[in-house]
């Protein structure tokens, strides 16, 4: 591609993409293709994009990973200590007799070892399988034999809390890879020494032919609508992962950069370790978790330029106050994002207000393995939009009704299932031992994405809902975000869920469920003044017919608001799969 639309990284503050229409006329996969190196012999394989072919060049010495632990120390790895590492790593798979596609599972909380031993798993050929931390003996009992795990590589701290009374149900389950407290051996039956086993690994690693559809990595998706999935993504999504990080997180090469989310969430693998490092910048990883202040002074302290995060994380922020803020220099902190779920425009214009720069919404699913539809740096943000789709991918709003015909809606401000032409890089490959599901995500060479949104003149993307969550009454169809939006607005409300009823006249009714802000009680008053506020708003359709406070909504551990939850408690049918769901 020969054009100015998409500038050649440069240091200066020119965003990547400075114009919009040109860029997406001119894209081709092509040409992002041929931003990357591709192995020496031949073929593709994510960990020498991300790392390799850095080390080999002029980056060879610029830090790759800072690493902040629970205390806040830092440890750094540079380009080429991360090659050594992860080669160490691969070597160490290859001499315990891990081969090709055999499947690696990592539980551990975002140390430098998950880090490495991703990246060594992709460098042997190995399919990468990142679980939540968090998550208890179940959860990972199911995953790890859904995936098919040979390796698990977890702390001695996790394995005996999680994985040792669940040992014998993992059949499959060939070595545990055990990381000591502190650096210090461990010796505990039936698992291996990661650290002894670093130590002999040989320095030199020589990745073999990767193709480019060989299968690099296994992700469960969030849950939230129900029983997780296991998306199967391959190398070739390296190339998406790459241009997504430049086109719509803007990364420039002196860039510091923050994902805060946890590779146990696919938003943690393609952007908390790919895109940052085959872009060549520094990453930030914070092993803590959420605290206002801590991620404000990690924003000053580490020089943070582009920060990419969630909507639950915002609003948590949002709920802490803005007076916190003023105690912080974040001067260097230029591009913001958020995905994951609906963010709100109240947020969006907050951030304008107190960051003086707005949080840049953009939409993607574990399936989609990058960033599909964002707001760019260079465009004009339209609070509550999810922004453009990006160059190279083909997005539209389709009817998808029961008889597998879908029909393209053209006009604008029409609601409809968002669709995505299917011929991306780092469109998922399968859903694990699910083929049926997986087809019916395809109809005429679209996949259809289960969730729906609306396009408005100006080509903007809005998110409407979930299929699942959207809410019939009267006659009409009503998108949970738009009220739950509305909610936001009042002072009082740090979040809202809102689900459908059961209604015998209207089919369903608008129930939300709404927790508070600080120095806000629930009573009486306030329920009939958020009523108000949003029959005023939202007009008496929409409009919730009731609201119910709670001390905290429930979420998913990547932050989601589980709305099937709120309605299952609501009519007291059974949970289903909480395995993903964020202790209270
Ligand atoms: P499951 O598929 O198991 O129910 P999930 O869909 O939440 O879980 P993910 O793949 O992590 O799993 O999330 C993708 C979904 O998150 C999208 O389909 C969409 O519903 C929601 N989402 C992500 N980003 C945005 C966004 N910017 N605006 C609105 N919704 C978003
Ligand atoms: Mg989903």
């Amino acid at each position: 591609m020969s054009s100015e639309a998409i500038k050649k990284m440069s240091l200066g503050p020119e965003p990547n993409l400075v114009d919009y229409d040109n860029a997406y006329r001119e894209f081709t996969w092509g040409w992002a293709r041929d931003q990357l190196d591709g192995l020496p012999g031949g073929g593709l394989n994510i960990a020498h994009e991300a790392v390799d072919r850095h080390a080999l060049g002029n980056r060879a010495k610029h830090v790759a990973m800072r690493f902040l632990n629970k205390n806040g120390e830092p440890t750094e790895h540079t380009f080429e200590d991360l090659r050594d590492k992860t080669n160490k790593f691969a070597n160490l798979l290859r001499a315990l007799g891990v081969v090709k596609g055999e499947r690696v599972f990592a539980l551990a909380g975002r140390i430098p070892e998950l880090y490495i031993a991703a990246l060594g798993t992709l460098k042997n050929q190995c399919v990468f399988c990142p679980l939540f931390s968090a998550f208890g003996p179940d959860p990972i009992k199911m995953r790890a034999n859904i995936g098919g795990a040979k390796v698990l590589l977890t702390t001695t701290q996790l394995y005996e809390r999680k994985v040792a009374q669940i040992r014998n149900s993992l059949p499959l389950l060939k070595h545990v890879l055990l990381i000591g407290e502190n650096g210090e051996k461990t010796n505990v039956p039936g698992t291996l020494d990661l650290y002894e086993l670093m130590e002999t690994a040989g320095l030199e690693f020589s990745i073999g032919t990767t193709d480019e559809e060989d299968v690099a990595l296994l992700h469960f998706t969030s849950g939230t609508t129900g029983i997780p999935k296991g998306a199967v993504h391959v190398h070739q999504a390296v190339i998406a992962h790459h241009v997504t990080g430049k086109l719509a997180l803007d990364l420039h090469p002196e860039d510091v950069f923050w994902c805060t989310a946890d590779p146990g969430w696919v938003t943690g693998t393609s952007y908390g370790i790919i895109a940052p490092l085959t872009n060549g910048v520094t990453s930030i990883i914070d092993e803590a978790e959420f605290d206002a202040e801590r991620w404000y002074r990690t924003l000053q302290d580490e020089k943070v330029s582009v920060w990419y995060t969630a909507p639950t994380a915002i609003r948590m922020l949002m709920k802490a106050g803005d007076e916190i803020i003023k105690k912080y220099d974040l001067s260097n902190l230029r591009f913001m994002a958020s995905v994951g779920e609906p963010l709100n425009p109240e947020a969006v214009v907050w951030s304008e207000k107190v960051f003086g720069i707005p949080f840049h919404d953009n939409w993607w699913q574990t399936e989609t393995g990058g960033i599909m539809i964002a707001n760019f740096a260079s465009m004009k943000v339209k609070p509550g939009s999810m922004g453009k789709p990006l160059p190279g991918i083909t997005a539209t709003i389709v009817r998808n009704d029961e008889d597998r015909i879908i029909e393209e809606i053209k006009e604008p401000n029409v609601q409809g299932e968002l669709a995505l032409r299917a011929d991306f890089p780092s469109l998922f490959r399968g859903y694990l031992n699910e083929p049926e599901r997986y087809n019916n995500c395809f109809r005429s060479g679209f996949y259809l994405t289960g969730d729906l949104a609306k396009r408005d003149a100006d080509g903007y993307y809005w998110f409407v809902g979930r299929k699942d969550d959207v809410i019939k009454t009267s006659g009409h169809l009503i998108g949970p975000f738009e009220v739950e939006s509305i909610l936001l607005e009042h002072k009082a409300v740090a979040e809202a869920g809102v689900i459908g009823k059961p209604d015998p006249i209207a089919m369903e009714v608008v129930k939300a469920f709404v927790s508070l802000k600080g120095g806000f009680e629930p009573s009486e008053e306030l329920r009939r003044e958020l009523l108000g506020h949003a029959r005023k708003r939202l007009g008496a359709v929409v409009a919730p017919k009731e609201i119910e406070f709670l001390p905290s909504l429930p979420r998913t551990r990547s932050g989601k608001i589980m709305r099937r939850l709120l309605k299952a408690r609501e009519l007291g049918l059974p949970e289903g799969d909480v395995s993903t769901l964020e202790a209270c």
